[in-house]
């Protein structure tokens, strides 16, 4: 096949790959192959074996032979017409080398979302999410939950049955701060090495343990830690704590219908790694709002955390391990001081 003359030729500049000299050539198309021609240059290769760069703005547009030698071509125009007369196209590959700085692009800025959803998104749908869940979900999630803590670590209360149905009465008897009241039910445990503890299961359930009520100087104190948890139960911390350690699986557990395995993990999320700051101001401006409500003094509540943080800083040096109701409550000087602060 020979050159039909409405194929111009375009101007290049042509290395053969193992000097730095430049040839000045011209290429020209011939049916399927490609001819370089210049005054020491007289190649034909065929297009399919070609390679050539993406365009980049107004650099040089580079064409590669397969024995290492390559062009530079400035006439873009006459160079993508001569491109498309020969029907060459780059392979996906070469495209995507050519857009490499967007493929890393996209990556960052994937990695980056991925780190904002975890660190803001994540919290804000674990909320939303908390405030939907069905109460079949939530009855499983406490209910089992409960279960394991009975098997692994509680035993049952001692607590003289009056002595449970008077606290309850006395806290049934507080109002609570807002229009509603979450649901709840107490119920009393003997804590073994849990020792003095009170959580709130995302059922309502709020677990008080033999030895917290043993540590109390005064009822009272004991009110305050229960509003301290109906404020948990309040803001839904657990359920969202849960979610939130948990997001994949509980998604896969709501789907498949079963969350038994899900509530396997709250125990130790509870117990272990507690809440976060916010959610433990949350839930002490919650019994502040209560207590107050009710004409008691919030440091009721700082004072019980002082005797849990006492009693419990007993225990750890007798090697009692993570357990406890500090571990579930960080930065508790803090918040002792905060409940004094707001006193009456
Ligand atoms: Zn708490």
């Amino acid at each position: 096949m020979s050159t039909s003359p409405s194929d111009p030729d375009v101007a290049a500049d042509y290395y053969d790959g193992r000097s730095a000299r430049v040839h000045p050539v011209v290429l020209r198309l011939a049916g399927d192959r490609l001819e370089i021609v210049g005054a020491d240059v007289d190649r034909s290769e065929p297009l399919a074996g070609l390679r050539v760069s993406e365009p980049m703005g107004a650099a040089p547009r580079l064409l590669k032979l397969p024995d290492g030698a390559h062009c530079e071509v400035r006439d873009h125009a006459g160079f993508a017409a001569l491109l498309a007369a020969g029907g060459h196209r780059d392979g996906w590959v070469v495209r995507l080398q050519g857009r490499w700085l967007w493929a890393v692009l996209a990556v960052v800025l994937s990695a980056a979302a991925v780190t904002a959803g975890y660190r803001w998104g994540l919290p804000a749908a674990a909320e939303w999410l908390a405030y939907r869940m069905p109460e079949r979900m939530l009855i499983q999630l406490g209910g089992g939950s409960l279960l394991m803590l009975d098997r692994a670590v509680f035993t049952p209360s001692k607590l003289p049955k009056a002595r449970q149905q008077g606290l309850a009465d006395k806290f049934a008897g507080l109002a609570a701060p807002g229009d509603r009241r979450p649901l709840y039910r107490i119920v009393h445990r003997d804590g073994g090495r849990v020792g003095a503890n009170a959580f709130a299961l995302p059922d309502g359930t709020i677990v008080l343990t033999d030895q917290l009520a043993a540590l109390a100087a005064d009822d009272r104190e004991i009110l305050a830690v229960l509003a301290h948890e109906l404020g948990h139960l309040d803001h839904r911390h657990s359920l969202r704590m849960l979610i939130q350690s948990s997001v994949v699986g509980l998604v896969v557990a709501w789907y498949a219908g079963d969350v038994g395995n899900i509530a396997a993990s709250l125990p130790t999320l509870l117990l272990e790694t507690g809440y976060s700051r916010d959610f433990e101001r949350e839930a002490d401006a919650y019994a502040t709002a209560m207590l107050e409500a009710n004409g008691l003094s919030p440091a009721l509540l700082g004072d019980m955390l002082a005797r849990l943080e006492a009693a419990h800083r007993g225990e750890a040096g007798k090697g009692d391990g993570p357990f406890g109701y500090l571990s579930s409550h960080p930065a508790t000087r803090e918040r002792i001081e905060s409940l004094h602060g707001t006193a009456p």
